[in-house]
């Protein structure tokens, strides 16, 4: 789109969500926030706050940046988290991720060691960073820590599209190591609980496209113990009748969306 248009829409779009809200909603929020979630994610445009299902405002405190790093927004997730006190603090990386795909071709070039073992590499190969600037290179290697942690794995999973997730997996593992650094404190005294999630639109762990996965909760990441803290997550919800129909439900998304690859 060329950049009358894209003006144009900003004016016009804007006065239509002036238009279509109703005051009182911005007048409940006008002087204090109220986020109950702290996310953390990627920048990537294919990854929007809407995903998660829910109106965001006021719900969300939304920090976004290349391969969804903790380390370099710190200000704004301590603010999120000390400050506005909120009690889940989830991290949630994407399929396809462009910041993950840059760091793997790094530690692919980077390191002799590597053999050509995945089936992702190959096109990765092909791929010519050499323009990207010195800047964006900065922000993004931090994540070849991760991503040599997780390349001796990927032979066997048999697929572009899981490999790539994996890589995004094994990022949102490192982001939560590195949380639990710095606000293991809070999750110890149950003041915060930290999550760790893929957002899948290629179907890389189910045919639903769109399903965001939970890998990881306060740094527990085998699928059993996953599930357990899922389930016992769930158990706190005051008075929650156990022998609802949505009970059910929620207990057969918990065995599909709490899950890895
Ligand atoms: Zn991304």
């Amino acid at each position: 789109m060329e950049i009358g248009n894209i003006f144009r829409h900003l004016l016009v779009h804007n006065e239509a969500f002036v238009k279509s809200t109703d005051a009182t909603k911005f007048l409940a929020y006008a002087t204090r926030q109220n986020p109950y979630i702290t996310l953390v994610t990627c920048a990537d445009s294919r990854v929007q706050g809407n995903i998660l299902g829910i109106d965001i405002f006021n719900k969300v405190f939304l920090i976004r940046n290349a391969g969804n790093q903790v380390a370099i927004n710190r200000g704004s997730i301590e603010y999120s988290i000390l400050v506005l006190k909120t009690p889940v603090m989830l991290v949630l990386g994407h399929t396809d991720c462009g910041a993950v795909k840059f760091a793997t071709h790094a530690c692919i070039t980077q390191s002799k060691e590597i053999v050509n073992l995945a089936k992702s590499f190959d096109r990765l190969m092909q791929t010519d960073y050499s323009s990207i600037s010195r800047e964006v290179k900065s922000e993004m290697l931090p994540l070849t820590i991760p991503i040599e942690r997780g390349i001796p794995y990927l032979s066997k999973l048999g697929s572009e599209n899981k490999e790539l997730a994996y890589l995004s997996q094994i990022n949102v593992d490192y982001q939560i190591e590195k949380s639990l650094k710095y606000y293991g404190g809070l999750v110890k005294e149950n003041k915060l609980t930290i999550i760790g999630g893929i957002y899948d639109f290629v179907g890389a762990y189910s045919k639903e496209l769109g399903r965001i996965l939970i890998t990881n909760i306060n740094g527990i990441t085998d699928t059993n113990g996953l599930q357990e803290n899922a389930k016992a997550i769930i158990k706190r919800i005051p008075n929650y009748d156990e022998s609802s129909e949505e009970y059910k439900t929620v207990c057969k998304l918990i065995e599909e969306k709490v899950t890895r690859i």
